[in-house]
């Protein structure tokens, strides 16, 4: 786990806690600081006790710190599973239980006025082949008979890059959406701008900015398209290929970042092909960012790994200072 940072590991300074220097009492002790031990801990001392938690690590350092933060009754080991090996009061408990636990979070997020972007959002359990629909089936039943009466058949879920195909539409589940404090941007491969109208409305009322590319193909009808729904900046490809090949046209690039500004408010970056001073000083002089990838991966690639910093830092710094130069030169 270590190797997958979680975004909650550095969402906040997390309180410093010491060992207990003596003896305490206490109504209650608590074993983990999670969230099953602080969440108890919440009640117990909402309903009057004295607590104490202890913990051997950070408090929230274990699984805790790796959450998704989805909060959702679409139990994950399945109902229908639940009610076949338990029976239905099981299943039943199941529902009952995760439904209150998100109930009690929003509530206690509402009266501790905890800022941390909690939105209520349906959810959906899909599949994309026909055994997982027969599952979807046995799940539907097993969900209403568990008490979860708005559990739904939808046609395929409302993301218009990717088709569900038939599924199971899970009302009032709720996330506390990282993106928010995490990124606030994101750049779109796919789909095309005239198929994006919807996915970057979705997105622009999370505060995201989706990134479109451009490229020396990209006809001014679809430059247009993309002015209308491009928010943040618009990256400009600036060669036809492959990222890091030569032959960088930057006349041709300049022609093309002139036309792309007739339409185009946002600021540009532009990438691809950028591999020395002097690509990177002729390609700022239109753009307002440079973008450099394949080259610092050469540079990093060209000795051993234990010095890869440092000369993809060398080689950049030579680029640094020549954009520099021209900042000082136009002041
Ligand atoms: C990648 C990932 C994504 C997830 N996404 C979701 C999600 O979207 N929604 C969801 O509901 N769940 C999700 N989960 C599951 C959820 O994170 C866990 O179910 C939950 O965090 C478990 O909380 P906990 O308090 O029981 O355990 P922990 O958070 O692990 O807390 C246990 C604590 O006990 C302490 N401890 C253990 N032994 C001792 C000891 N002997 N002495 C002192 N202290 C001790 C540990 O240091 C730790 O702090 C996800 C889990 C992972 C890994």
């Amino acid at each position: 786990m270590e190797h997958t940072p979680s975004p909650w590991t550095d969402a906040g300074p997390i309180p410093v806690t010491h060992a207990l220097a003596g003896d305490a009492r206490a109504d209650v002790c608590i074993v983990g600081a999670g969230i099953a031990g602080l969440s108890t801990a919440y009640e117990c001392v909402r309903a009057g006790l004295k607590v104490i938690v202890l913990d051997d690590g950070p408090i929230g350092g274990g699984e805790t710190s790796r959450t998704t933060a989805h909060l959702s009754n679409a139990f994950d080991d399945r109902y229908h599973n639940i009610e076949r090996v338990l029976g239905a009061d099981a299943a039943r408990l199941v529902a009952a239980s995760h439904t209150k636990a998100i109930d009690e979070i929003e509530r206690i997020v509402q009266a501790e006025r905890i800022d941390c972007g909690f939105e209520r959002v349906d959810g959906y359990l899909f599949s994309p082949d026909r055994e997982g629909q027969e599952e979807l089936e046995q799940e539907i039943g097993a969900a209403l008979r568990a008490g979860l009466p708005d559990v739904s058949w939808v046609e395929r879920a409302p993301f218009p890059s990717f088709d569900t195909g038939r599924c199971l539409r899970w009302p009032r589940q709720a996330l506390a959406p990282l993106y928010r404090r995490h990124f606030d941007m994101m750049r779109v491969g796919a789909p095309p701008p005239e198929e994006s109208t919807e996915f970057a409305a979705l997105l622009g009322e999370r505060g995201v900015a989706p990134i479109f590319l451009l490229a020396p193909t990209t006809p001014e009808s679809r430059i247009a398209a993309v002015a209308k729904l491009a928010r943040g900046y618009v990256y400009y490809v600036s060669l036809k290929g492959v990222t890091g090949a030569s032959h960088l046209d930057t006349a041709e690039v300049s022609r093309k970042l002139a036309e792309i500004r007739r339409h185009v408010r946002l600021p540009i970056g532009v990438g691809f092909g950028i591999r020395d001073a002097a690509s990177a000083r002729a390609i700022a002089a239109d753009a307002d960012a440079v973008v450099i990838g394949s080259r610092i991966i050469q540079e990093i690639e060209s000795g051993p790994a234990d010095g890869a910093a440092d000369r993809a830092g060398a080689w950049l710094a030579g680029i640094r200072s020549a954009l520099d130069s021209m900042r000082e030169r136009a002041a």
